[in-house]
């Protein structure tokens, strides 16, 4: 039986797959868009934020209005770094939002199939074929269809953090490290204090900071659930062994926020856990395909932008596309690592145990009190200026010569250590812009 045929076959249906099907269909192309799993169903591997930039871009695949209707509006984000709390509104009043995958997942795969692509649930790609030296097709299936073939112009992984596609058209990796930390999460019916409490009403969303390393994070999913987690470090992993549920809780009943959101109560349905992850960018295009997502790019999500990413790489991967050659898709790949590169560093920067230095401890206590750093702050959590430009190195300066001379000399030693890292953060965004063609 010959194969079937399409412009472009896309293997892996969520975010980054399914939006990159609705922008190719609505360009006019034959799209197949293959999944392993039986859909519509949820993506465990998710705390669900999407920023306003990605609801906006939510907006442009004709769902945004439903992901609002379904999910609470998230515009202020705490930030606490040993109880120093850093609220932070997004500009302009804009709202992200934590709509659960399940829901959000549905929406995303409906408007492709609404666009015109195929869609085709538990159809696991096992095999790409090739054609002198080219990606063609693809090979895969379930029970009587396990040996299928599908053929295309170009075949795009969109399958997530342990890309079938990437391994089998041998993509590099580059920059990657294994995460230093591994976490725990479950949904928390919210309790009336969520709103209503003085010492959370001004939040929707919180990470924190705290001397035992272990960060804590609140989201408010849909359905008035809490999403709450917490993310010890990967020394701590043997005495959670066999205890999680138990460490689990008490780790989040060892902090103030967490503890008014938990204690006597019980949350619902499982406790979800990631033991392990490695981080890092692969080659996102070569010849007959293309990556894209955590297939092509995996980051520590604390900062919570693996999916408003994963929605701007399949906008500027289908442009691409549509615009046609290999220039063009070469340009793709190396401005989706500029345009990664900072948070990429700074979510590694978040989770390392030194941010909880005695500098960032005077930055939190400063830019609390300086609206300008506030407002920069916003600016950077809508991705308009790099995490790195938030305090600027003049301002960090005058901050640390004014604390040493009040005697807090601790804070002199971190400033070289983060004018270190800043650096090399500096240098990997240069060699990255070199590389745009
Ligand atoms: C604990 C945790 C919390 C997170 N929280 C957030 C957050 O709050 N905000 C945020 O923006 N990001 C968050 N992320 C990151 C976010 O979940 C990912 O960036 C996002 O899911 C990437 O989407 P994707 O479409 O690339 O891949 P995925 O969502 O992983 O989807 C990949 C799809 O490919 C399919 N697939 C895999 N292999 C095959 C195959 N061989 N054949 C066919 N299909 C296949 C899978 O079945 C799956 O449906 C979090 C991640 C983790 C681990």
């Amino acid at each position: 039986m010959s194969a079937e045929r399409f412009d472009t076959i896309i293997v892996g249906a969520r975010c980054a797959g399914a939006s990159l099907a609705v922008h190719l269909a609505r360009a006019g192309q034959s799209v197949l868009l293959l999944d392993a799993a039986r859909l519509p169903s949820d993506q465990p591997m998710s705390t669900h934020f999407i920023s306003p930039l990605g609801v906006s871009w939510l907006d442009e695949l004709g769902v945004g209005a439903e992901v609002r209707s379904m999910s609470p509006p998230s515009k202020v984000l705490r930030l606490d770094l040993l109880g120093t709390a850093l609220d932070v509104p997004f500009a302009r009043d804009r709202a992200g939002h934590c709509l659960r995958r399940l829901h959000l997942d549905r929406l995303l795969q409906e408007a492709a199939v609404g666009a015109g692509a195929s869609l085709r649930d538990r159809t696991k790609v096992v095999g790409v074929i090739r054609e002198n030296g080219r990606v063609v097709g693809v090979e895969g299936g379930e029970g009587e269809r396990a040996h299928t073939t599908y053929r295309a112009n170009l075949v795009v992984g969109a399958d997530g953090r342990h890309s079938t596609v990437a391994q089998l058209v041998g993509a590099k990796e580059y920059l990657g490290y294994d995460n230093p930390r591994f976490g725990y999460w479950a949904y928390w019916r919210a309790k009336p204090a969520w709103k209503t409490d003085p010492e959370l009403a001004p939040f929707d969303a919180y990470i924190g900071f705290f001397p035992d390393h272990v960060i804590r994070f609140v989201f408010q999913t849909d359905s008035d659930l809490l999403c709450i987690g917490a993310m010890p470090l990967m020394a701590d992993l043997p005495s959670w062994k066999g205890r999680h549920e138990e460490k689990y809780l008490e780790a989040l009943r060892a902090a103030p926020v967490t503890a008014k959101l938990t204690d006597g109560h019980r949350f619902e349905g499982k406790l979800l856990g990631l033991l392990a992850a490695r981080y890092g960018f692969h080659e996102a295009v070569g010849p007959g395909f293309a990556l894209v997502g955590d297939a092509g790019l995996h980051k520590d999500p604390t900062p919570g932008f693996g999916i408003t990413d994963a929605l701007r790489d399949a906008r500027n991967l289908a442009r691409a596309i549509v615009a046609g050659g290999e220039l063009a898709m070469q340009r793709y790949w190396r401005q989706r690592d500029v345009d990664s590169i900072d948070l990429f560093h700074f979510a590694r920067d978040l989770a390392d145990p030194g941010y909880v230095s005695p500098l960032n401890r005077l930055v939190y206590e400063r830019a609390r009190k300086s609206p300008a750093v506030l407002a920069r702050l916003s600016a950077q959590a809508d991705r308009e200026i790099s995490p790195y430009e938030v305090v600027p190195r003049g301002t960090v300066m005058r901050w640390v010569l004014g604390a040493a001379l009040r005697g807090r000399l601790s804070v002199v030693p971190s400033l070289f250590a983060t004018g270190r890292r800043n650096a090399r953060v500096e240098r990997a965004r240069q060699k990255r812009r070199a590389l745009v063609p």
